[in-house]
């Protein structure tokens, strides 16, 4: 059915990286990106979570080529309250490396060390979300 989509195995390297663009019952951390373990397709996307394959619709996604290197600012996510630290609640800011939350900085700090795996990066602070539709 999908035969436009049937590629050639393209060679390593041609990772993809995706994130999701809503908040969706699913569980990938909103602002966080994950590997891309499947070709895509029209319909789905592949992501590896902590060695899991999930599969996740197309449209709730943005896809990228390249390793995310820039703090995603997550803004009113609708977070579990019962799972989610207090000072996560209303914003916190995901780590490209190890996808682990950070409170948001009260200043617009050009980078930020990350205390979990303790490597700097830079924060993506005028990247737009999207909006609802
Ligand atoms: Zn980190």
């Amino acid at each position: 059915m999908v035969s436009r989509a049937a590629r050639p195995n393209k060679p390593e390297g041609d990772t993809h990286w995706a994130r999701l663009k809503t908040p969706v019952d699913l569980p990938l951390r909103l602002g966080a990106w994950y590997r891309v373990v499947a070709p895509v397709t029209a319909l789905e996307v592949v992501v590896s979570i902590q060695g899991t394959r999930v599969s996740v619709p197309r449209p709730y996604v943005e896809l990228r080529a390249t390793p995310p290197g820039e703090w995603t600012v997550v803004r009113n996510a609708k977070v579990r309250p019962e799972r989610t630290p207090q000072g996560l609640r209303q914003a916190y800011i995901v780590c490209p490396g190890c996808r682990r939350r950070v409170e948001l900085p009260a200043t617009r700090l050009a980078e930020q060390l990350c205390p979990h795996c303790n490597e700097t990066f830079p924060i993506a602070w005028d990247e737009r979300p999207r909006k609802k539709p």
